[in-house]
């Protein structure tokens, strides 16, 4: 399933790079070798099968060969014998079949039960009672103190290398700060920890001076919110998508998110308005209208810590610009981290984290960074790639 409809939703490149028949021999190949594993399954099985069978009658006819001539037992005698063989036999079969499928199934058995395993002991801890219920503020900031983090392997336990490495920075409340960096530098590891998705492998994060750790990772995940790149939209009217976050949310509630998130007009305009089904994966909407509902998404849930990462790179300017405006807006009311490539997504930041390979390379308010000659902020906003020289890699 997954061969074949990896296959259908490639059509469209494949057709477009004019490589069709080698895209349809790729496809072709899989199901070769799918049809010659199918042939050689039956087969063993087929011949397991005959097997048992011939040798079921070779030792029937030894059975009646010696009744005959060692036991000379009566014909009816046999005949009465084979009867009860008979009833018999299809037990036996019956048992060959399943000790058969048993084999099949096994391997697929033995990694069902390794995977368990696995995922069982990465599974998070629950929050312990004395943590409950304290709900965690940010009225002050988020610290990020020497963090580092390694994407283990997991039941091997062999940790890679770091791709964060002792990263220390502030997130003050109620301002934006940008998160800047090449692709690759572990923006989006950074983010995934700071919403309480990964845990460091090192070092500690602080919501006002509380450490955010296993017991209240979970807590602290009701105050965030996040808009990625590819945005995930269900097969259903807005307002089903919208509630995702917020099931108890009025109309009300929506449409203020809606308003705040520069999506209330489109919406209006739509004829079924918040009623209308979005399709698969949110297909009938553009790119930019399914970012603002994203991010009218990540509003209803009025988290403290809203973080966007690299959520317009693939929009137009006026898009972009729309939903630079709803963050500037948003400005105060919560504390914001943008990911972002483009000038005009962190124009509005008061703060600025440079990173490189995993590293924080420079720090600083955003006008002052501006300002000075040769910051990696400067060069980013003057359109040169923020690439590392040569020299600096070393
Ligand atoms: P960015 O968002 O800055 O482009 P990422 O944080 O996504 O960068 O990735 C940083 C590095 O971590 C990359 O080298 C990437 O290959 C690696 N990486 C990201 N996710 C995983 C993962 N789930 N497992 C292993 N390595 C990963
Ligand atoms: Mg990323």
């Amino acid at each position: 399933y997954r061969t074949v409809s990896e296959f259908l939703g490639g059509i469209k490149v494949a057709k477009s790079l004019n490589v069709e028949a080698s895209y349809f021999a790729q496809l072709q190949a899989t199901l070769e070798k799918m049809k010659a594993d199918n042939i050689s399954y039956v087969r063993n099985s087929t011949i397991g099968t005959a097997f048992f069978q011939v040798a079921s009658v070779i030792g029937l006819s030894l059975f009646i060969y010696i009744a005959l001539t060692r036991f000379h037992l009566a014909l009816a005698e046999i005949v009465v014998l084979l009867l009860v063989f008979m009833r018999i036999a299809p037990r036996f079969m019956d048992m060959q079949t399943q000790a058969q499928q048993l084999l099949i199934n096994l391997p697929a058995y033995a990694s069902m039960q390794d995977l368990q395993t696995r995922f069982d002991a990465e599974r998070e801890t629950a929050a312990s009672q004395a943590a409950q219920g304290v709900r965690l503020t940010l009225d002050v900031g988020l610290d990020i103190r020497d963090v580092s983090l390694a994407y283990g392997g997991l039941a091997d336990a062999a940790e890679g290398k770091p791709v964060v490495s002792g990263i220390t920075f502030g997130l003050p409340a109620g301002k934006v700060t940008a998160l800047i960096g090449p692709s690759g530098s572990g923006k989006s590891t950074i983010a995934d920890m700071l919403l309480g998705l990964l845990e460091p492998t090192q070092g500690k994060i602080l919501a006002d001076g509380v450490e955010i750790g296993p017991d209240n990772r979970r807590l602290w995940r009701d105050q965030v919110a996040y808009v990625p790149q590819d945005v995930f939209l269900l097969h259903d009217t807005i307002a089903a998508n919208l509630r995702l976050a917020a099931p108890q949310a009025s109309d009300a509630e929506l449409w203020a998110a809606l308003r705040a998130a520069h999506a209330a007009d489109f919406v209006k305009g739509l004829e079924q308005r918040l009623d209308t089904v979005v399709g698969d994966r949110g297909i009938r909407l553009s790119g930019g209208e399914r970012q603002r509902i994203a991010l009218a998404r990540a509003l209803l849930r009025k988290p403290s810590l809203l973080i966007l990462d690299e959520a317009t790179s693939a929009l137009d300017w006026q898009n972009q610009s729309l939903i630079a405006k709803s963050i500037d807006g948003l400005r105060g009311t919560m504390t914001i981290l943008t990911i972002a490539h483009r000038p005009s997504m962190i124009a509005f930041a008061d703060w600025v984290v440079a990173i490189e390979n995993g590293r924080i390379v420079e720090v600083g308010q955003y006008q002052r960074l501006k300002a000075k000659s040769g910051s990696r902020l400067s060069r980013m906003l003057s359109g040169e790639q923020a690439e590392p020289e040569v020299a600096d890699a070393g």
